[in-house]
Formats: structure tokens, sequence, C-alpha cells
């Protein structure tokens, strides 16, 4: 979805956001039920998941010698095995879906070391054009929202009538 801010070549150098630690964890993606039964399906059959309040995540394994947990879903010398059917989080990473005040906004991660090298408006055009596929992703699966951070630069916040 963000092919006119990223390159794949740029994020096989980096793979920062499919790796985490235990203050970002949190940031792991969100896997709906549907995503679930297509990993186990078709891309893992072994995968395993860890319930958390209202929604699932990946369970992965903690490196032996660090604080750091490489996502299950990443072939670390070809990237996620998922390809473009990976979860809704990562399609549109690094945005964000979180609630502010009742209200959906999008926000951007400061995290991606590439993005916030692009022209804001490059950023906010590609935000804008996805910004309905987000919000209704947001609708249908409300456990992708996450709480809005302190911080996080709000680039569209949804309208009342759901826009
Ligand atoms: S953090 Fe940004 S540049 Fe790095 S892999 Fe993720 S999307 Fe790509
Ligand atoms: S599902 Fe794929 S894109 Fe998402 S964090 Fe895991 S390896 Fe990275």
């Amino acid at each position: 979805m963000l092919k006119n801010l990223l390159s794949k070549e740029e994020c096989a150098k980096c793979r920062i956001c499919c790796c985490f630690d235990s203050s970002d964890i949190w940031e792991a993606p969100v896997i709906t039920q549907s995503k679930a039964e297509q990993i186990l399906r078709e891309y893992k059959p072994g995968q395993e998941f860890v319930k958390r309040e209202g929604h699932t995540l990946l369970k992965m394994e903690k490196e032996p010698d660090s604080d750091l947990y490489y996502c299950s879903l990443l072939d670390r010398s070809k990237g996620c095995i998922m390809g473009d059917e990976k979860p809704f989080d990562c399609k549109i990473w690094p945005f964000r879906v979180m609630s502010l005040n009742g209200v959906n906004v999008i926000t951007l991660s400061p995290v991606c070391p590439v993005v916030k090298t692009r022209p804001l408006e490059d950023i906010m055009k590609v935000c804008w054009q996805i910004s309905d596929e987000i919000f209704s992703q947001a609708k249908a699966h409300p456990e992708i929202v996450k709480p809005y951070i302190e911080g996080y630069p709000i680039i569209v916040t949804q309208n009342s009538d759901g826009c």
C-alpha cells in the first residue's frame, strides 16, 4: 500500500518493523480471526497465537541472548513470508490507526527511518489515499485501533460521518 513512499529494497535493508523488544512489543501486528486462519492454512501450519485483551498476536520467541523478538513470519533473508498478504497493521506501517478521545486518527510512527526522510506533502498524500481503507478496516476490526500515544503526529482525523 505504501509503494509510493517505500521501496522493497529499502525495507530489505532495514526490517526494523519486523523485530520488537519488550518496550515496543505492543507494536506487533494484530491478527484477525480470518488472518489467523489464512496463516495456518497457507503459510505456517504450526504458528501459535497469543490472546490479549480483545485481540490476538503472533507468538514470537525471544532471542536467547538479547531482548529481541523477531516476528515469527519473518524469513530473515527473504522478508515476510506472507508477502502482500501480510496483516493489515503491517501493510499500513508506519501509519497507525489510533483512538484519540473516541475519534479514530491516523498517525505516523516516528520509528521508520526511511519514511521520515520523505517530504511531508508526499507522506500526507499517500495517507489521504489510503485513509478510507484504514478507517473502513478499523470499523470492521476495532481491535486494530490502538490508544493514541502522546507525540505521534496525526496525519488524518476521521470525520464524524465516518470518512
Ligand atoms: S521500518 Fe520502515 S524502512 Fe524499515 S522495514 Fe519497516 S517500513 Fe521498511
Ligand atoms: S507479519 Fe510480516 S511484515 Fe508483519 S511484522 Fe511479521 S514479518 Fe514483518
